[in-house]
């Protein structure tokens, strides 16, 4: 069985990579899909954030990423997945995450959404707190995937 897992990995962190390392032995295959959050105005292009989680699941076999756009759900359906993957952090997650799975279910009560909790030591960890630590160019070694931190400091550097 398949999995999705959307997100807007704006970049993606150690706590992202976590839940699909774990996806990765629950599903054949799980497809990491960059979408676009009309709440939140990206940092990064869809391309580099592509190019970032690419770098960094280069050690899972079962994982494809892919750039998606309109609803989740319309998504998971053209690809014929039925399952989509949730990160959990604290409450704050779970009421925002609720509605969305909820929506979801209203709108196509063929897919589920399995939520994955999140480890103790990513549970803090958002990518908006990585971005803050970097534009200081603070230590982000337990934030983001080692192979792109350099690139995600340039990034943040007065002169990249
Ligand atoms: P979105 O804009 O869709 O919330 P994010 O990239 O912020 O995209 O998060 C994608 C998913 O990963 C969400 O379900 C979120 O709760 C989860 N997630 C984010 N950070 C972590 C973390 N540190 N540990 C576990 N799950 C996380």
């Amino acid at each position: 069985m398949k999995a999705l897992y959307p997100g807007s990995f704006d970049p993606i962190t150690k706590g992202h990579i976590d839940i699909i390392e774990r996806a990765c032995k629950m599903y054949e295959e799980v497809v990491v899909a960059i979408m676009t959050n009309p709440k939140k105005q990206a940092t990064f292009s869809q391309e580099k954030r592509k190019e970032w989680i690419e770098k960094s699941t280069a050690h899972l076999k079962n994982v494809k990423i892919i750039v998606g756009s309109g609803l989740t759900i319309d998504l998971a359906k053209r690809l014929n997945i039925h399952v989509l993957i949730r990160g959990i952090r604290a409450v704050a997650d779970y009421e925002y995450e609720l509605q969305q799975a909820t929506t979801n279910m209203m709108l196509n009560h063929e897919i589920e959404t399995v939520f994955l909790v999140a480890k103790p030591e990513f549970s803090f960890l958002s990518s908006s707190v990585a971005k803050e630590v970097a534009s200081y160019q603070g230590d982000i070694r337990n934030m983001i995937p080692e192979e792109i931190i350099d690139e995600v400091l340039l990034k943040f550097s007065k002169n990249p």
